[in-house]
């Protein structure tokens, strides 16, 4: 059967008032790809929209506090490959009906193909980068800024850019810069060119303020040293979304005392780690993590010596 015959035949169905389809072959679903990644939660009458960027892979030799074989049966606990820990790295836009935010943004170019999605997830949500108002940042390392310029050029050329003091401080102090191991110092120079990028229309925070209507930044120092938290509230709801509290799931709630190579400083780490997921488990305040598998939402309860994450259920909203 040739084309013209196909046509013939379709023509002939509709006009029997059969329907079948006239506008050409039906889509097959492409399998092999993930469908977007974005996930809506309401906050009272807020709406936030997890979104992925794609993960990260985490070696076991970068934990401290915990032996090899630990971190394996940790894995083997939570029925995951042995090995390095997949972590997913997640940033959150902030719908609050009249402005719209984005905590975090991704890697874009900075780590490879496994990540700098969030751009096209952020656009399937229905967000196009110029709507955000502002860019909030947990911290200053490549996988929460990376996607926030483009080769020096804002992504979101609309957007303020949110900083804590304490952040811009460490990463653009050349001094510092010079004593950090030769690995370390393309974070300080990523950090530099996306503070670049935003021009004037760099904003820097200190402290447990408002950082723009609807959301207080709560400075939660350790893994770098302005790295901040973003509370979301409205009505009688809570959202905190703690940026990286967590970095290995599987393995720091039960332990919170298990550091990571990149936490600036790993005591201080710990000590905020504690602290907060005490304080969440206690005021049953709902959480959002950068690394917690995507959508990276729920609640944490206490369990034995630790704590467990309970993952918050599909919002119908
Ligand atoms: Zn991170």
């Amino acid at each position: 059967m040739n084309r013209r015959d196909v046509l013939k035949l379709g023509t002939a169905a509709f006009a029997g008032g059969v329907t079948l389809s006239l506008l050409g072959p039906v889509a097959i679903a492409d399998t092999v790809v993930q469908v977007a990644a974005a996930q809506r939660f309401k906050i009272g009458d807020i709406v936030v929209t997890a979104l992925s960027d794609g993960h990260i892979m985490l070696d076991p030799a970068l934990f401290s506090g915990i032996t090899p074989d630990e971190f394996q049966a940790a894995l083997r606990a939570a029925y995951l490959a042995p090995g390095s820990y997949r972590g997913s790295v997640n940033a959150f836009v902030v719908d609050t009906g009249s402005k719209v935010f984005l905590i975090d943004s991704g890697t874009g170019a900075a780590l490879g193909p496994a990540l700098g999605r969030l751009e096209r997830n952020l656009i399937a949500a229905g967000y196009q980068p110029s709507a955000i108002s502002a860019l909030l940042t947990t911290h200053l390392h490549p996988d929460h800024i990376g996607g926030s310029h483009r080769e020096g050029k804002p992504v979101f050329d609309k957007a303020e850019f949110l900083v804590s003091q304490a952040d811009h401080g460490f990463w653009s102090d050349a001094g510092i810069r010079a004593k950090a191991p030769a690995e370390a110092q393309m974070f300080f120079d990523l950090a530099v060119t996306a503070v670049k990028a935003y021009g004037d229309r760099l904003r820097l925070v200190s402290g447990e303020a408002e950082a723009v209507a609807g959301i207080t930044a709560v400075p939660l120092p350790g893994h770098t040293p302005g790295h901040t938290g973003y509370r979301v509230t409205s009505g009688k709801d809570t959202l905190l979304i703690w940026g990286d509290i967590i970095h290995a799931g599987p393995v720091q709630f039960a332990r919170p005392d298990v550091t990571l190579s990149f936490d600036v400083d790993q005591p201080l780490a710990a000590k905020t780690r504690k602290a907060v997921l005490e304080q969440v488990a206690r005021d049953r305040v709902m959480i959002a993590g950068a690394h917690i598998p995507f959508p990276g939402v729920g609640h944490v309860e206490a369990a034995g010596a630790g704590y467990r994450f309970v993952p918050a259920e599909w919002d119908y909203l």
